[in-house]
């Protein structure tokens, strides 16, 4: 069956009302779910009405894509470990990019692209295409420990990479005045595959997941000059959502870091840190405690404020969170949880780990919230979180970290800090929260520690 091309426009139109609707939702808790499940609609008119296109010319390969992309796609969400998240969005991140590299190649070749602004947007599709996946590729690489995380580079890379950028331009050019000429073709994809890794190969895992922000927008973008290759407006309109949705969050993200976005880009990372000497901050000031000794604390409290991070999500313990949560609150005590926006390793980490374990969403607090209410708060309980409370960002100007904010745990009456070691997080840095006068720290796995706490609360 074959529909008109107006019918399939109209189709076109609704699924992006269904996009751009869906994707309002999302910014609401209660509504994400509805909002989720309309772009999802307007995802499944998109492709429906796609396959009625008159131009499909065999159904064949299309159903053995389906069938194989889904089986590979549904194995892999269903193996992905909530820490190895990341990787796997960079790793998808880059095959939209190569998705749409393969479409506007596909284009190219068939001869379609004739005019002016075809063959620009098909020189866009292809560079940006092209550097988005062989970029993600490195970034998942380096996330996966396949490869060095370290930065890597050599001198001159950088005119290198302009080289690559300009004579990219310089080709899409040559392509306007001599369209389909195959060789100049070839060196553009060539140049692009080239430019994706030298880009991300300088950028040290720490940025790691800025730079999948970033690849996110640089797919979209790809999408949308796909989109002008072929005509498709429901295209044109995704890409460009997610062209900009993802510059904003990667905006966000750099924000929350402290970081400008051209120091990740050129993996500007301040070194001080380096020279920060643990034993000077801990020495003889750390001080230990046991789960029956929280518990007692715990007792007399009247507020206390769980903050969790990446090692929350390590030990898998927001179940074990949650029950805790309740013994406190069956025993009149008020809680709440601090979000840090990039606690964990990906933005929302800490919400959707909580969301698993159906904490209330209302006590769920951002940072700006639940800042000025430390003072009030009898017991902080930091669970496997560590970058987002130091101090350090607040008051050592040295610091890496310095001028990123943080959750200011330490205002509390108490802070118990649940971790297993006195090891660094993902900045590699020292905490002196752990070596301050109302600091407590229990050590061991976030999940155990959390578990012995109730126990011991529901005991006492
Ligand atoms: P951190 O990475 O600073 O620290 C996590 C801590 O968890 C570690 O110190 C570790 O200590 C502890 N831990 C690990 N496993 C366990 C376990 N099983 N039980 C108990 N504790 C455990 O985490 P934060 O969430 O505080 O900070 C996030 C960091 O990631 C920030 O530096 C942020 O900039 C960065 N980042 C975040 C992004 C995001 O979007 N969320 C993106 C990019 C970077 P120990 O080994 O002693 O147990």
């Amino acid at each position: 069956m074959h529909v008109s091309q107006n019918w399939i426009d109209i189709a076109y139109l609704i699924a992006a009302v269904l996009f751009v609707v869906g994707i309002k939702g999302l910014t609401k808790p209660k509504t994400a779910v509805r909002g989720n499940l309309l772009a999802a609609a307007g995802m499944g008119v998109a492709a429906v009405v796609t396959l009625l296109n008159e131009h499909i010319v065999t159904y064949e390969i299309i159903i053995a894509g389906v069938v194989v992309g889904g089986l590979i796609g549904a194995i892999m969400a269903k193996k992905v470990q909530m820490t190895s998240m990341p990787q796997m969005i960079a790793l998808l991140n880059g095959f939209g990019g190569g998705a749409s590299f393969a479409v506007a190649s596909a284009e190219f070749f068939r001869g379609s692209a004739d005019n002016t602004v075809s063959i620009i947007a098909t020189g866009a599709a292809v560079l940006i295409g092209a550097v988005t996946l062989t970029g993600s590729l490195v970034a998942f690489a380096k996330l996966q420990e396949l490869i060095d995380g370290k930065p890597m580079g050599f001198p001159g890379m950088k005119v290198v990479n302009a080289i690559l950028f300009v004579g990219s331009l310089v080709g899409i050019g040559y392509l306007v005045v001599n369209p389909g000429n195959e060789t100049v073709f070839w060196g553009l994809v060539a140049a692009a595959m080239l430019l994706g890794l030298l880009l991300v190969l300088p950028i040290g895992g720490a940025d790691m997941p800025v730079v999948i922000a970033l690849l996110n927008s640089y797919s979209g973008v790809a999408a949308s000059a796909a989109g002008f290759v072929m005509g498709n407006s429901a295209l044109i309109i995704t890409g460009s959502l997610v062209g900009a949705s993802g510059l904003i969050l990667t905006s966000i993200m750099c924000k929350a870091m402290n970081r400008s976005l051209t120091n990740v880009l050129f993996g500007v990372m301040a070194e001080a840190g380096e020279a920060m000497d643990e034993d000077e901050v801990y020495a003889g000031k750390v001080k230990s405690t046991s789960a029956e000794e929280v518990a007692m604390l715990l007792e007399t409290a009247q507020r206390v404020v769980i903050v969790p991070g990446f090692g929350l999500a390590m030990a898998q313990a927001q179940h074990a969170v949650r029950d805790m949560a309740d013994t406190m609150e069956a025993m009149g005590i008020e809680v709440e949880y601090a979000i840090h926006p990039v606690a964990g390793r990906m933005p929302g980490h800490m919400n959707v780990l909580l969301a698993e374990a159906e904490v209330p969403y209302e006590q769920l607090k951002d940072m700006d919230q639940i800042n000025p209410t430390f003072e009030q708060t009898d017991v902080a309980i930091v669970l496997g979180a560590n970058d987002v409370t130091n101090p350090m960002a607040r008051e050592d100007k040295g610091s890496p970290i310095y001028g990123m904010p943080i959750l200011n745990v330490d205002k509390a009456k108490t802070v118990v800090v649940v971790k297993r070691s006195l090891s660094s997080g993902f900045a590699g840095l020292p905490n002196p929260l752990f070596a301050k006068d109302n600091t407590l720290m229990l050590f061991g796995d976030g999940k155990g520690a959390v578990l012995d706490i109730t126990t011991a609360l529901k005991e006492g």
